[in-house]
Order: structure tokens, then sequence, then C-alpha cells
């Protein structure tokens, strides 16, 4: 009896090594982050500058100056970049009408949210990714629609990221639909995002992940002449507020507080970003947004959706919400000549190889479930295939309770996996994978009996 233990023993260590898989680069993937050009980031930003200010509470109607030449000026490069999608994206002014609220709006506002929608290919797959940024800019008065307020790096960096992709993606397919937007009204309090999460919701849209890009082309802080162009932040919330009464104690009693959807979508930038950008690494922040601040994904997360925030690993005051003046020597205002294209260009390319993986990859496996019908040091995983789609098989990832990524992948073309470590002291996932390496979000497994 022992002998066959021991003998079983080896032969599961043995399946880990062979099985533990090199992971390459998807060719179409490489392809498509090599397309990234600082130039072009470069020439969005210099023209969203050139609109003077694009304050939520200026002009929609000028065809120069304002928030509503702007966010025209982003819809018409979208159907530009369009035809070459045959047809697949659709490009266009999403509106609303703010009222006066005595806080940050006060006048009947127009405000508009410039969307591109790149449909995906599969009907059976209603799966949506976004990737965001905002248009809106602002200076020292957040009302203050009449000084020119550039908004080069808040939030030009993440439009013209935003703009970037849209231009690289829609010559592609993707199974999913991807969704491309600039909102209008952050600085006013969110207003463009929330009006598009509360939309999604209520027409019930499947929003896998959103991948909120504001204020990450700047490489420097103000005040410890710290330079890093090597790496990005990503923060994300550890369990949804959602989650609350049997789904908090649940998440409770398994050590969960680490692996919510938000959380599982920043390893998932993590390990995809490095995977696909040279000189770069992603820095997760264990944290919803910055100290006390919120940005675009907020709304998306109180909707129950999986979204983060990239932003650039130091921020510089003098550049950030500022009137354009000169005081004792210091240049402040938010201006092109403040940033550095070269890491915008590598934080655009890691939300492009995020949005491509995820696209390209089929949808979650369903029901994973960790065997529990018996006590034993062996955990035993399995699951079902995903809804949609066609996989080449799955990726079982371990890691230890306090790691803060996955220490182990390793495929299996099976529905069922066991390995000779105990759940009790490890983390465990199953990802769906496709013949090209495109891996779904990892799942969790719930207790199956
Ligand atoms: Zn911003």
């Amino acid at each position: 009896m022992r002998k066959v233990l021991v003998f079983s023993t080896l032969i599961f260590f043995s399946n880990i090594l062979t099985a533990q898989t090199i992971i390459q680069r998807d060719p179409e993937i490489e392809q498509m982050v090599k397309e990234v050009s600082a130039d072009s980031l470069k020439s969005y930003i210099n023209r969203l500058v050139g609109f003077g200010t694009r304050n939520t509470l200026s002009s929609t109607k000028d065809p120069k100056r304002g928030i509503g030449a702007a966010r025209n000026w982003v819809v018409q490069k979208f159907n530009e970049f369009g035809k070459q999608s045959n047809g697949r994206l659709s490009a266009f002014v999403d509106t609303t009408t703010l009222m006066p609220d005595k806080r940050r709006v006060d006048s009947i506002t127009n405000l508009g949210n410039a969307m591109a929608i790149l449909k995906g290919t599969d009907p059976n797959d209603n799966r949506i990714y976004i990737i965001s940024g905002h248009l809106d800019s602002r200076v020292s008065e957040v009302m203050n629609r009449r000084s020119d307020a550039p908004g080069a790096n808040d939030d030009g960096s993440g439009v013209a990221a935003v703009m970037e992709c849209a231009r690289i993606l829609s010559k592609h397919s993707f199974q999913a639909t991807i969704i491309f937007v600039a909102v209008s009204g952050e600085e006013q309090g969110l207003l463009g995002a929330s009006f598009m999460a509360n939309n999604a919701k209520s027409k019930n849209w499947n929003i896998d992940a959103m991948l909120n890009n504001d204020i990450m082309g700047s490489n420097n802080s103000n005040e410890t002449n710290i330079i890093d162009n090597t790496r990005l932040r990503v923060f994300s919330e550890g369990i949804s507020v959602l989650d609350t009464g049997r789904t908090a104690i649940n998440l409770r009693n398994l050590g969960l507080e680490n692996d919510g959807r938000s959380r599982q979508l920043a390893r998932y930038v993590k390990e995809i970003g490095e995977r696909y950008v040279d000189h770069m690494e992603i820095v997760m922040i264990y944290r919803a947004d910055r100290f006390l601040r919120g940005g675009d994904h907020t709304p998306f997360l109180t909707n129950g959706y999986a979204a983060v925030r990239l932003t650039e690993m130091n921020e510089n005051y003098n550049h950030q919400h500022q009137d354009l003046r000169t005081d004792k020597g210091i240049v402040y205002g938010d201006l092109p000549e403040f940033m550095d294209f070269e890491y915008l260009r590598k934080n655009t390319a890691v939300n492009l190889a995020s949005l491509a993986n995820l696209a390209k990859a089929p949808p979650v496996p369903q029901e994973v479930r960790v065997d529990v019908r018996n006590l034993t040091n062996y955990t035993t995983l399995n699951w079902k295939a995903p809804s949609a789609g066609t996989v080449k098989g799955y990726y079982i990832l371990m890691r230890e309770t306090t790691s803060a990524v996955w220490q182990k992948k390793i495929f299996t073309s099976q529905t069922a996996y066991t390995l000779p470590y105990s759940k009790d002291n490890y983390f465990f996932a199953v990802q769906s994978v496709n013949d090209s390496g495109n891996e779904s979000i990892p799942v969790i497994p719930t207790a199956g009996r």
C-alpha cells in the first residue's frame, strides 16, 4: 500500500514537471504590440490640447474650441480607423443631459462619451471588454470652463491610449466585443462613466473587464526627483462592495479576500503586460484607487463589474489640475512638453496586449469546483467547458496563500486535475486556453460535494 502511494506521488510530481508550460507569445499580439507608436500617441495628444479646453462645461457647439469639438474629433478618428475593420467598428457620441446639481454642474449640460464598438466574431459570446480614458480636462478651479486646460496627461494620455488601441485592434478580429471609450465628466464627478456603467447594467451587458487609464504618460514626481518609466501601477479592489451577507462570510472563511474579480484582473494585466512589453513591470496596488481618490472604474465596480485603474508610477502635481502659469520659476500646467511618450507607448502596449489576449481567449471554464468529499492532502479540481468558443485545454494555477501572483501554471486538456498539494496551503484557479495560447481570466473554484 505504501509503495503504491509513493509511486503515485512521483507520478503526480513528474506530471507537474513535464506539464509545466513554457508560455509563448502569440505572434499576432506580438505584432500588434510592435505597432503601438509613440509618435501616434504624441500626435493625438497635441490635437487634443489644440481644443484649448475640454472642460465638461465648455462649449459643445463651437467647431474649434471646447469639449464638443474634441469629442467629435475622437469619433471622426474612430471612423477613420474603422475603415480597416470591414464594418465591424462603429463609432458615435453617446449623449445625456446633466441637470444642475449644486456641486460641479451649474447649468443644463450636454454630456457625451466618444465611443467605438468593435463587434466580436462569435454571436454566442456576449463578453465585452472596455478600455477607457477621460476626454474632459480642468484647471485649478473645476468649474472654470474658459481658461486653457490642456489636459495633456490628465487625461490626454488615457484618451490617446484608447485611440491607439482602436487604431491597431480594429484591423484584427476577436471572439469577444471590445469597446473603446473617451468618457466625459470625470472631473465633475465621474459623470460620463456613471452614465455608461448604469446604462450597461440596465441593458445587462456582460462586461468581463474594464481597464481605466487615467494619468499615465509622465515619468516623474514633483517632490522626489524620481524618474521611472519602467513601472506602471494597476489599482484594484480585493472584493466587491456587492459581496455582502452569505457571500462575504464564505469569502472570509475561505480566505479569498485577495481574489475578487478585479484583483484577479489586476494579476492578469500584470502577467500579460509583462509577457508582451519589455522593460515594464506592472506594480499591483491593493486598493481600488489612490488614497481617498476615485476614477472612472469606480461606477463599474459599484455596478458589480471587474474594473481596474492604470496609472503612472509617480504623479507630478505641478502638472495636474493647475492653471497655466509660472510661479517662483516653476512652470505649472498639464502640457505635452512634460510627458514621456516612450513611457506612454509601453503603458498603451500593456493595455493592448491585455485586451487582445482577453478578447481572443475563450470564455472562462464553467462550474469550477474543488472536490471536498473526502479529507485528503491532494487537491482535485474539476470543471466544464466554457459556454462558447473552442479550447485547446486549461491552465491550472497555483500559488501560496501569501503570494501576490500565481506561481505554477500547468496545462491540461482534461476537465479534471489532481495535484499533490493541499488546498489548505495554496490557492488554485482554472483558466480556459485556446490554440494560440490566449487564456481567460482565472476562476477560483467553489466547494464541490
Ligand atoms: Zn484624470
